[in-house]
């Protein structure tokens, strides 16, 4: 490992399931010179929440796995809660959109209200499915989306976003949506931006890239905020759909090892764009832990 000492090497957005790698892929993130992760919430079970008790199980599993996750492999993982947007999809089939719709409201208060108690960083991911719905589910989720906006404002914390690619008219209008709600477009996280150009829109919402090497070479000299993730889905029936959780590390080694340069730069989505979006800097130990 040829990390520098004292930076903290932090993947923006992955899963974790306790009934999959679980600890031991935080293990593999940890050897591989990791040190926090933000812990995105999903659902555990068989079938999409039906009720508010579903979503309070979901979010507890979501706040252990970070605490074991802590205790077994001294990687820090802040938990980011909300009720999965596609969820309405499945919710409106069973339940009707308009019940749907109450149910999602209900679990993003409370996912709201586990911020502000600080068992969770942000709201995530709330937006929209990145496939055509039905016309009826998709007046839904825009009221839910909204709702999201609000309860971030409300808890004073970021909100992750999750949606298909984004143009960059794309991003001036999730920068429109959460000024209307009177929330700061620069708390606004789209997750999973897989290209430079959209991004270098106006609008101030953060993206969180996709580590593909070719891509973190792109945006290294670019001006932050911005971070870098994974989206590990840490499912066995889905090998390979998302990049390894081992890969953040692994592209800060390949940089902090390059002759060519470009170390001091890990700073942008390590440090300085948490303390920007978040308000407050991942901590190491004198030995190198997380705290
Ligand atoms: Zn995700």
């Amino acid at each position: 490992m040829t990390l520098p000492k004292g930076l903290p090497v932090v993947d923006h957005h992955c899963h974790l399931s306790p009934h999959g790698e679980g600890v031991r892929a935080a293990a593999r993130f940890r050897a591989a010179g990791g040190t926090h992760l933000f812990l995105a919430t999903q659902n555990y079970e068989a079938t999409v929440p039906l009720t508010l008790e579903a979503y309070e199980r979901q979010f507890a599993t979501t706040v252990k796995l970070a605490e074991q996750v802590h205790e077994e492999s001294g990687v820090r993982a802040y938990p980011v809660l909300a009720p999965y947007p596609i969820d309405l999809v499945g919710a409106s089939a069973k339940l009707g959109a308009p019940a749907a719709l109450d149910l999602h409201r209900s679990a993003l208060d409370l996912a709201g209200r586990w911020v502000r108690e600080r068992k969770a960083v942000a709201l995530g991911e709330v937006g929209r499915p990145h496939f055509e719905i039905p016309s009826e589910v998709a007046a839904v989720v825009e009221q839910a989306f909204r709702h999201a906006l609000r309860v971030a404002r409300e808890s004073d914390c970021p909100v992750v976003v999750h949606s298909a690619d984004l143009t960059p008219a794309g991003f001036l209008e999730l920068a429109e949506r959460a000024r209307e709600v009177g929330l700061r477009p620069d708390r606004v996280v789209k997750h999973y931006t897989r290209s430079l150009a959209s991004a270098e829109a106006p609008g101030h919402v953060v993206p969180s890239y996709l580590a593909r090497r070719d891509l973190v070479r792109e945006v290294l000299p670019t001006h932050g905020p911005w971070f870098l993730e994974t989206d590990f889905l840490d499912d066995p029936k889905r090998p390979g759909a998302v990049l390894d959780l081992a890969t953040v590390p692994r592209r800060a080694s390949a940089i902090a090892r390059d002759p060519a340069g470009g170390e001091e730069r890990l700073y942008v989505p390590f440090v300085e764009s948490v303390e920007k979006v978040y308000g407050w800097r991942p901590e190491l130990s004198d030995e190198g832990a997380a705290l």
